[in-house]
């Protein structure tokens, strides 16, 4: 049977864009202490740097192996779920969860043996909307409408302390029905989606409209599916016979 420390190398902590390195080092701390060590950084503002080991307080193991990426997507690799930490709501109206109900859901997934994400968008922008369609929830620490947001590493230690206070109680096994199929990861969704875009191209479909807004729409309907790897790839043979219909059709 799977042990509590089992669980908590398959959850990532991922900072996006972070501004001030002392908030890295208070967030390695915060995750340090609920048992947690797996840090991401994605496109840093300064780091490596000794504010970031001052406020890390002991916790420079979590600093020193922490991995730095330049995109999200980077940071994501391996993981079949990621939820995003927002304060406020945005234009991609993902499905809201409370903490607790993210830490249920994070713990059924690592009980699968499935590996996780949580992200955590800079302190003065949050997560762009962009980076919030690479996840599949977005969780809401509920604050007061006038003040929301929290300081970035207490957001994480909220996070964290709901994961550890779900990990010590009920038993999170008996709940995690094992897929019969891996779900598929991150960079498997982004290889996808880079497909379905040259596949909606060659079939024209976009008829001179800017097709952002119909991208994220179509991430959120697949994000919600969370397809396995088997069902992703009858999508790219779909998506393969489609392409090939349209230069068939180009040549005629
Ligand atoms: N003005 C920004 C605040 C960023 S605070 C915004 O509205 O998004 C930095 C990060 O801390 C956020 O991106 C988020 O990941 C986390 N955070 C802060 N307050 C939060 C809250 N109430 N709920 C969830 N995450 C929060």
């Amino acid at each position: 049977m799977t042990t509590a420390p089992d669980l908590a190398a398959l959850i990532r902590f991922v900072l996006v864009r972070t501004s001030h390195p002392g908030n890295i080092g208070s967030a390695a701390r915060a995750i340090r202490t609920m048992g947690f060590e797996r840090l991401e950084l994605v496109a840093p503002a300064r780091f490596p740097d000794t504010e970031a080991n001052a406020l890390a307080a002991g916790a420079d193991d979590v600093l020193a192996s922490a991995g730095i990426h330049d995109e999200l997507i980077d940071s994501l690799a391996g993981s079949s779920l990621a939820l995003g930490l927002s304060a406020r709501r945005r234009g991609v109206n993902l499905p809201e969860i409370s903490p607790r109900e993210a830490a249920a859901q994070v713990l059924a997934a690592a009980a699968r043996g499935e590996q996780v994400a949580l992200v955590f968008g800079n302190e003065r922008t949050g997560l762009e909307n962009e980076e919030l369609a690479r996840c599949h929830a977005m969780v809401r620490i509920p604050s007061v409408d006038d003040f929301s947001s929290l300081n970035l590493s207490q957001a994480v230690q909220v996070m964290a302390y709901e994961l550890r206070v779900a990990m010590l109680g009920d038993d999170v096994q008996a709940s995690a029905p094992v897929r019969d199929e891996p779900p598929a990861d991150a960079t498997q969704m982004e290889q996808f989606y880079v497909h379905l875009a040259q596949m909606l191209d060659d079939i024209e479909f976009h008829k001179g409209r800017e097709p952002t807004t119909i991208m994220l729409r179509l991430r959120k309907l697949f994000q919600r599916a969370q397809p396995d790897e088997r069902e992703l790839r009858v999508l790219h043979g779909i998506l393969a016979d489609a392409q090939r219909m349209a230069q068939l059709a180009a040549k005629r």
